[in-house]
């Protein structure tokens, strides 16, 4: 198949184009870099079937020539510094190149897999978080520019999948963590492993006790990719992520013990900006219509992050070489 991945630059999106290419299919990656890296698609930038386009999706899709047959619309910023020095491009990704999106996907008939985000259900008041919970979220506050904006894509494509018969399927996907993510956004696994690696303090927001329930990314590309090749799920919401759910100070000591850092732990005052008190995500609704249920647990999947880590650091100079 013709495959278009926006956003395929970024952690999650260049792991899927990788996956896509390895399947056999012929993908063209579209990104703005704004949040991706370009080294994240060095294995794939020679590839005969990989082609990669530098465009703005919120301008509008490029002239693709042949016609796609599925869509994956990732492109949006996604850790919180990252959304948060970015709030109006955030804001319009989601809206704006959704719709561009949209209708390149009714014009030639594809499917279309969004991103969503567990930010959706904001600071959640029922726990794991199901489909079915409409959340607790603020329409102007510190996370708003992504909450809503994701939201409002969500409602979008939900739109055109009932009026223009668009073949949707939106993913909610839980934090994610793993190889290609980017070790200076800001969020927990790059974070706490750079400063592990480099012997820096950790730096925990608050007091630690906020939990989270971290996916490795092999497992959410393939919850991704069943969910848009299923039959079943034309128009459905579906959770993907790990309902292993743990502290953030526990993933500080976890980091600090695999990668034998000397590292101490400093807690850095309140927590700020609206941040989740806990998520865990329910999962009932992935394992009955994909089949699907995430395998590789953070004994796997923290230590094969930490080696990439350990190369990337090395690559980039920050760390010397093993
Ligand atoms: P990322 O920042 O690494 O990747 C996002 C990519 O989108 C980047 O390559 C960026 O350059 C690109 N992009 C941003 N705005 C664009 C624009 N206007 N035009 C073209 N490209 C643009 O983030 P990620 O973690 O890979 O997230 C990918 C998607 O998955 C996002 O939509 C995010 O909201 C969603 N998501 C991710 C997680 C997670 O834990 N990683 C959790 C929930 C949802
Ligand atoms: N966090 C932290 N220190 C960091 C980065 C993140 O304590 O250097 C915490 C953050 O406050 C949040 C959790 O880790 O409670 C997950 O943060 P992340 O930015 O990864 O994603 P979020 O789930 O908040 O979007």
């Amino acid at each position: 198949m013709r495959i278009l991945v926006a956003g395929g630059a970024g952690f999650v999106g260049s792991n899927l184009c990788e996956r896509l290419v390895d399947q056999g299919h012929e993908v063209l990656c579209i990104d703005n870099l704004s949040t991706g890296r370009i080294r994240n698609l060095a294995n794939l930038l020679t590839h005969s079937r990989f082609c990669f386009i530098e465009h703005d999706v919120i301008k509008g899709v490029p002239d693709t020539k042949y016609p796609v047959d599925r869509i994956y619309h990732l492109a949006s910023p996604a850790s919180p510094p990252g959304y948060q020095s970015r709030q109006i491009e955030t804001l319009r990704v989601n809206s704006e190149g959704t719709l561009h999106l949209l209708e390149l996907a009714e014009k030639h008939g594809a499917r279309l897999l969004y991103a969503s985000t567990s930010e959706v259900y904001g600071d959640p008041l029922e726990h794991p978080q199901s489909e079915e919970y409409r959340g607790n979220v603020s329409s102007t506050g510190p996370r708003s520019m992504y909450d809503e904006g994701k939201r409002y894509g969500e409602a979008l494509c939900m739109a055109f999948y009932r009026v223009r018969q668009v073949d949707v399927r939106i993913v909610r996907i839980f934090n994610t963590y793993g190889p290609k993510s980017d070790p200076y956004d800001g969020r927990i696994v790059p974070s706490f492993i750079t400063q592990a690696l480099l012997n820096r303090p950790i730096t925990v927001y608050g007091d630690g006790r906020q939990t989270r329930a971290l996916c490795y990314i092999d497992d959410t590309i393939e919850g991704m990719i069943r969910m848009m090749e299923s039959e079943k799920t034309s128009g459905e919401v579906v959770n993907l992520g790990n309902p292993d759910e743990h502290s953030v100070l526990d993933y500080a000591r976890l980091i600090i013990e695999l990668t034998g850092s000397s590292s101490e732990i400093h807690f850095q005052g309140p927590v700020v900006g609206d941040d989740p008190h806990r998520r865990c995500p329910d999962i009932s609704k992935a394992k009955r219509l994909l089949d699907w249920a995430p395998c590789i647990p953070l004994s796997e999947g923290l230590p094969r992050t930490i080696e990439y880590f350990r190369t990337e650091l090395a690559e980039l100079g920050v760390l010397a070489a093993t």
